[in-house]
């Protein structure tokens, strides 16, 4: 570095003092230990914790990219797809691969399905899934990465894919079929045996998204609620997703993708065999894979094993149940869906449920705001298991605010006309700066805003969604910028 390099830190810094600098930073994140905070971590408490360091740092340097050297890796990712495959009652010709997370396991099945399709129906020059309005948006970004189209479908009043227009938009096109275990926003389970049935009369692929489901749901089950098949016990089901990091509490960055069988899972692979640097194979999406990810979910699960994840899932449930009870019971709130394991929305007929948020958020929760129909999002975990009774109460108190502050729904209802009609007057980046300012950080990570009801109101309300993708991009220009002037 040259002596004018600004950035860039000419001498190093000691441990000590970089270590200290990070510790006070993330104070003044959002505490996920205490229970305040939905989705974004999943906690099984502080020994599952402890033990998830010393794994991750035990291998955090290792390479799961060539498996010939480290034998250690690929003993813990094929033992941990061994125990997700029986757990999804797989037979012994399921495979899969560890992945990063639920978006490269989607990724990879929906490639997967695309190449299957170039090589048995080449005639498909658009090749299309059909997929709930649910379903997680990894599948319409592996549309946009791929080149094929998502045909969404809607879901009934129960939030459950509509069958009827599910099979109305497979044709000729279609390559893959989607359903969720359970759909992330409202937390229910589509129809899978019905919708793999179609899909398999069809001669078609279907994959299961039991991204947040695939290590809760067994365990559900065997606990004694209804839980419908949605895994490999349905013949039609091709492949499934799931996520360690979210009920497996693994730490971040591991996921499986698992197929019927290797005939398929075929299509996931790449190899380049012309390179200089030798013969190039990789299984997933990432080159480099690291090591500590796969080490700390082996040694989660074998830690846990089916005793330690019945015990935490009986308890997550029993907070689940508690809260859905106590919430329907309150006034103007109601529960979305009727889910079946630890996920669901919060609505509202009466109030404005972002102005509910807002006061939540004032009481020190991050909960995520959701559209079409409005609701806050709830995802129990362990570390709820604590929580819930300050949370029901806070909600309470929120609740109550939020009704008193009515006039403030007329307030809101007002910007989002004054933002609609400046929208259409002012220049672009002027009216991006002013809805950043409204909300200085993204909609997940990053600073938590306080008061957003009248930008989800208003944004809720564009009726071009063309202009809130637009919104949304020059906010991510900012969120994302680059940092030349630390605070
Ligand atoms: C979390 C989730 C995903 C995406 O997983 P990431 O690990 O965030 O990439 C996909 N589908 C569902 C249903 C999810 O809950």
């Amino acid at each position: 570095m040259s002596q004018s390099s600004r950035y860039f830190p000419q001498q190093g810094r000691s441990k000590d003092s970089l270590l200290q600098e990070m510790k006070a930073l993330k104070e003044k994140d959002m505490n996920w230990q205490d229970g305040r905070i939905f989705s974004l971590v999943f906690s099984a408490g502080d020994e599952v914790l402890e033990l998830l360091k010393e794994a991750h740092a035990l291998f955090m340097s290792e390479n799961g990219l060539n498996p010939g050297a480290f034998p250690s890796l690929r003993k813990f990712e094929t033992e941990v797809l061994a125990m997700a495959a029986e757990l999804l009652h797989g037979d012994a010709e399921v495979v899969g691969n560890m992945t990063s997370g639920g978006t490269e396991s989607i990724l990879m099945a929906v490639k997967t399905a695309r190449e299957q399709a170039l090589s048995l129906r080449p005639e498909i020059k658009n090749p299309e899934i059909v997929l709930p309005v649910t379903a997680h948006p990894a599948f319409d970004k592996a549309c946009h990465y791929f080149g094929l189209s998502a045909v969404h479908i809607p879901v009934k009043a129960d939030f459950r894919a509509d069958l009827e227009a599910y099979r109305r938009a497979i044709g000729p096109n279609t390559v893959l079929c989607v359903g969720s275990a359970p759909s992330y926003p409202q937390g229910v389970v589509d129809p899978i045996a019905e919708m793999a049935a179609i899909a398999q009369e069809k001669g078609l692929l279907f994959h299961v998204d039991a991204c947040v489901g695939g290590f809760m749901l067994p365990f559900v089950r065997k606990l004694g609620y209804a839980v419908p098949d949605f895994d490999f016990a349905v013949p039609g089901v091709t492949s499934i997703s799931a996520d360690l990091h979210k009920y497996a509490y693994a730490a971040k960055g591991a996921s499986v993708v698992l197929y019927r069988n290797a005939a398929l899972r075929r299509h996931q692979f790449f190899v380049y065999t012309d390179w200089p640097g030798g013969i190039y194979p990789s299984p997933t999406m990432v080159g480099t894979r690291p090591g500590g990810s796969i080490a700390a979910a082996w040694a989660v699960m074998k830690h846990l094993g089916e005793e330690g994840y019945l015990r935490i899932a009986r308890e997550v449930m029993n907070t689940t149940r508690h809260m859905i009870d106590v919430i329907r019971a309150m006034d103007d709130l109601t529960v979305l869906s009727h889910p079946e394991m630890s996920i669901f929305a919060i609505g509202s007929d009466s109030l404005d449920i972002y102005a509910v948020g807002d006061e939540m958020s004032v009481l020190g929760w991050h909960m995520d705001r959701q559209q079409s129909p409005p609701s806050l999002h709830v995802t129990v975990n362990f570390a709820h298991v604590q929580s819930q009774d300050r949370f029901l109460q806070d909600l309470e108190q929120a609740v109550a605010k939020a009704r008193k502050l009515s006039w403030n729904k007329v307030s809101s209802k007002f910007s989002v006309g004054l933002v609609k009609g400046l929208s259409k007057v002012l220049p672009e980046k002027l009216f991006s700066r002013l809805v950043t300012a409204s909300n200085s950080s993204g909609p997940k990570g990053g600073q938590v805003p306080k008061r957003t009801a009248a930008m989800y109101g208003m944004i809720g309300s564009l009726p071009n969604r063309g202009d809130v993708e637009e919104m949304v991009l020059d906010f991510m220009d900012q969120t994302y910028r680059v940092e030349r002037d630390p605070g």
